[in-house]
Parts: structure tokens; C-alpha cells; sequence
């Protein structure tokens, strides 16, 4: 399985069990830092698309309070691997969040700017509460900074593929994280 990856890869940072082993106290965090919840006014986890989806179908089954999903999509880098700092929203969320506790579902922050967008543009809709979840961290390449509530790993600077993260949107299904080489991703 996954053998035409081999030649892309240059190393797997995280294996499918470490990664579940880690979602699993995330979901623990979270039910405690929630705890008391009721149906009728659930955590909205609102995942970024498309990078943190299989995080979000993971983490929300790890998570024992009730939740609901919602969903944004902001623009991405495209085919490079640079952030040109400007973020744009491709969609925005269906429900209102006014007065309702909040979880933002991000795969990886790398120069944090999608991420200060993203709250700057919840935090004007007036929730009750808004913190982040992030599988992953890339703290060297951090431009301004950000608060992360609930973090899974941090991660040297290289650009992973797998759990989600994609490369011109191949190798989302790959269920561990790996860092391609740069010959494959500088030559994409
Ligand atoms: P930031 O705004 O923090 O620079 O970038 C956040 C977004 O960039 C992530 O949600 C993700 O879509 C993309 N990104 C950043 N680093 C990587 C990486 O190493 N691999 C992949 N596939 N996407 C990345």
C-alpha cells in the first residue's frame, strides 16, 4: 500500500498509531476543558477545509461532550509552499456562532497568518468562548503569533503530506504524516 509515496517521501514523522494515541488525550482535554455541555447548545467545531477534516472526523469521536460541525475554507498556497500573507475566505460558516462556544479545527500552523485571520474574523462574530485545536505545529516558521489551545505535535520546518494534509491535493488518505523531499514538492 502507498508504495508509488516511497519515492516522495523522505521520512514518516508520525505513524498512525502515535497520531491516534495523540488525538485520543486531545479528545480528553477537550471533554474536560467542556465538561457540562448539554444538547441544545453543543461545542461548534468548525473545521478548516479541506487540510483538517480527517483530524476533525478523529478528534470529535475522541471528544465526550456534544458537539456540532461547521466548516470554513480559506485560500491556500496553491502549488507553492510559501504563504504570500494573504488570506481569503472561500466559505464561511453556515451557523451563527453568536453566544456559542467555539473550536477552531486546524491540520498544521506554519506562519500563523490563516489562523490570526481566522480568529480576528470569528471574534467579530461574538461567541461565548473561541479557542483552536491544531494537529500540528511548525513553530520555526511562526510569523505572528498565535494562540494554540489544544495541540497535538510540534513538527521541525519541512512540508508534511498525509492525515489530511495534501500536496496539490494528492496523499490526504496517506494515514501517517511524512515529510516529502524537496526535490518532489521545489519540482511540483
Ligand atoms: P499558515 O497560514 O499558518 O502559514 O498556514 C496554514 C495552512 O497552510 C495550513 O492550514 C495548511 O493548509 C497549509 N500548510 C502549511 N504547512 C503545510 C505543510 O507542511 N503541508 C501541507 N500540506 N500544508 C501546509
Amino acid at each position: 500500500m502507498h508504495e508509488q509515496w516511497q519515492a516522495l517521501i523522505e521520512r514518516v514523522l508520525l505513524t498512525p498509531e502515535q497520531i491516534a494515541r495523540r488525538v485520543a488525550e486531545m479528545g480528553r482535554e477537550i471533554t474536560r476543558v467542556y465538561a457540562g455541555k448539554r444538547i441544545g447548545d453543543e461545542l461548534i467545531c468548525v473545521g478548516i477545509l479541506k487540510g483538517a477534516v480527517v483530524f476533525l472526523a478523529d478528534l470529535a469521536r475522541a471528544i465526550e461532550v456534544p458537539v456540532t460541525f461547521d466548516f470554513m475554507a480559506t485560500s491556500s498556497y496553491g502549488a507553492s509552499t510559501e504563504h504570500s500573507g494573504v488570506v481569503r475566505i472561500l466559505k464561511d460558516l453556515e451557523h451563527d456562532v453568536a453566544g456559542r462556544d467555539v473550536l477552531v479545527v486546524e491540520d498544521i500552523i506554519d506562519s500563523g497568518l490563516t489562523l490570526q485571520y481566522l480568529l480576528q474574523h470569528l471574534e467579530s462574530r461574538r461567541p461565548r468562548s473561541l479557542r483552536v485545536a491544531a494537529l500540528l505545529d511548525k513553530p520555526e516558521r511562526r510569523r505572528v503569533e498565535v494562540p494554540i489551545d489544544f495541540k497535538g505535535f510540534e513538527i521541525p520546518d519541512a512540508f508534511v503530506v498525509g492525515y489530511g494534509l495534501d500536496w496539490n491535493e494528492r496523499g490526504r488518505n496517506l494515514p501517517f504524516v511524512a515529510a516529502l523531499r524537496p526535490e518532489a514538492y521545489g519540482g511540483a
